[in-house]
């Protein structure tokens, strides 16, 4: 077909602006460069104090919540918790390439009933925070995990969205809202607590679990014992069970399984319990149904034999922890981390 002289001039018109975008990129990108360095790549050197106080404001640990005493003196509260991300992660962000997606299955086909054949076993409690997205894929999880009773199941996002990347409180609530109420129709109690997809926070994030009613929060890491999350200030009513990067297998077990041995991550584990238990205080361990393939499962295994041969250990569920928490008198906890107090 022959191009008219209209279509032609159209034609180098969409040229040269495709060409000026590639310029522009190009020069965004050497700008992009360029502030990587220098005083325009550090912008809190110039903020003042009540601007750096600001900043962090919006999150803070309050008082701590340790328990005076755990429940029958024991000396340690041990969560032992799982993310059940399985292909939640990877559809929140769009891939839908099989490959990925069927090793994230497995924490559904064979990591869960693995583990909760375990949990049984040992006659051990666990909490599942569970993306309501990862539940509807596989809805036999659900049934599975709360077949013993003792185990608890806990919100991971709607579809383990990052709520930091997604940066809109009014999205962040919808979802969320979704997601208690897919969970509270198929567990048939509704979640009281909640672990952000990659424990991540928005500015928004509290008052979303405020206005859902929830009692606690499990994604930050301020301290290794229980606290009271303040707001600006505010006591929010939200108990945090803090979680650290440390203590979570997914860290460590990418898909590549380039490690030589996970004996090494699981003594990492076993020290983290180990200080808790000399310091008679909490710890929370985290796990993933779709990263615990055999030959880790083997040492998650051998950790919790291992923490059921000390004396003086409550193994309870995230809910059981804050309940206690709540209707006990804590220590001495009239300390805060607030900057003016340090
Ligand atoms: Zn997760």
């Amino acid at each position: 077909m022959k191009l008219s002289n209209a279509n032609t001039f159209l034609i180098s018109l969409l040229a040269l602006a495709c060409l000026t975008c590639a310029m522009s990129v190009a020069v965004n990108a050497q700008e992009k460069e360029k502030a990587k360095t220098g005083a325009e790549a550090l912008p809190g050197i110039d903020w003042s104090v009540d601007q750096l106080k600001n900043a962090v404001a919006p999150v803070r640990p309050g008082r701590v919540m340790l328990p005076e005493k755990w429940p029958n003196n024991a000396r340690v509260a041990v969560v032992i918790s799982f993310d059940v991300d399985n292909e939640s992660y990877s559809l929140s962000t769009g891939v839908t390439a099989p490959g990925p997606l069927s090793d994230a299955e497995y924490g559904a086909t064979e990591g869960l009933p693995r583990i909760i054949a375990m949990l049984d076993r040992f006659n051990v409690p666990a909490t599942f925070f569970t993306p309501a997205v990862s539940a509807i894929l596989a809805p036999e999880m659900v049934p599975q995990i709360l077949k013993s009773g003792k185990n608890e199941v806990a919100l991971h996002g709607w579809v383990h969205e990052s709520v930091d990347v997604l940066n809109d409180g009014a999205q962040e609530e919808r979802l969320l809202r979704q997601a208690v109420d897919y969970l509270t129709k198929v567990s048939g109690k509704k979640p009281v607590g909640s672990r952000t997809g990659s424990w991540a926070f928005s500015s928004y994030t509290i008052s979303v679990d405020q206005k859902l009613g929830l009692t606690y929060d499990s994604s930050l890491m301020a301290m290794d014992v229980p606290y009271e999350i303040i707001s600006n200030g505010k006591d929010t009513g939200i108990v945090e069970l803090p979680v650290t990067w440390v203590a979570d297998d997914g860290i460590y077990f990418g898909p590549t399984g380039a490690l030589p041995s996970p004996k090494l991550i699981f003594q990492v584990f076993q020290d983290e319990f180990d200080m808790a238990y000399r310091e008679r205080s909490f710890v929370m361990l985290t796990f993933h149904p779709n990263a615990e393939r055999r030959s880790r499962f083997l040492y998650l295994e051998q950790l919790i034999a291992y923490m059921e041969t000390k004396p003086g250990v409550w193994f309870a569920t995230a809910e059981q922890v804050v309940n206690w928490i709540k209707s006990n008198p804590t220590t001495d906890s009239s300390f805060s981390r607030m900057p003016e107090q340090q």
